[in-house]
């Protein structure tokens, strides 16, 4: 996501009803258009009046969060959060099948030990996540698959952690059609995870983690 100032609302790769059962189009088309939309309208307020972060990217406004001006520092923390969240969540769904294959595959049986293993965990994860938040599946710099409930628009970046797939679990994303039955929008979501995507952001992951830390990584060693 190479962007900056103005920041646009990502398109949608897909249309709002074609992640129908699993999420409706009213559901995807407030939180595109008007949830989304509100975090890249806020976000460009506020750096819309210091030209010297025009063209720092979404991703160094959260890195370099602190060197931003006291009075826009939280506001950007959380809008340029949000944007940068909504991004990766909606582009981690897919209305087309896709499979969890790869390095992706091979290190999630490493870490997990099953697939089932991994379900349970992630599931359980999202739905005690108290509040509003995501939860993230990150791989540390050593390629290592994390479970990791963040906050509110908090992202892993700062912690040194990749992304590789978020589930946006704040009532937004459900509440127009599954009111509070948080466990049937998690089940849900699993129909829809944009494998191809997630496997994509974990090679990128590896890659730029053998550029920062050398040849020392977990892709090397062995499934057994
Ligand atoms: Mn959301």
């Amino acid at each position: 996501m190479i962007q900056h100032y103005p920041f646009q609302v990502f398109p949608l790769p897909y249309l709002y009803d074609s992640l129908e059962p699993y999420i409706n189009m009213e559901t995807m088309y407030f939180h595109h258009s008007k949830h989304l939309a509100a975090y890249v309208d806020n976000l460009n307020s506020l750096i819309g009046p210091y030209p010297q972060f025009h063209d720092w990217t979404l991703e160094r406004l959260l890195l370099e969060n602190q060197q931003l001006p006291e009075d826009i520092r939280t506001g950007v923390w959380n809008n340029a959060g949000g944007v940068y969240n909504h991004e990766l969540y909606f582009a981690g769904m897919s209305p087309n099948a896709t499979e969890l294959q790869g390095k992706l595959k091979d290190s999630l049986l490493l870490d997990f030990g099953t697939w089932e293993n991994f379900y349970n965990s992630f599931f359980q994860e999202a739905l005690k996540l108290f509040g509003s938040g995501n939860l993230w599946l990150v791989a540390d710099e050593r390629g290592k698959l994390v479970i990791l409930p963040l906050p509110n628009q908090n992202t892993p970046l700062p912690k040194g952690l990749s992304p590789v797939l978020v589930l946006d679990v704040w009532e937004h994303a459900y509440y127009l059609e599954y009111q509070n039955l948080r466990a049937e929008y998690i089940h849900s979501w699993f129909h829809i995870v944009n494998w191809t995507e997630a496997e994509r952001r974990y090679q990128n992951a590896l890659f730029d983690n053998v550029l920062r830390y050398g040849d020392c990584l977990r892709s090397q060693q062995q499934v057994h």
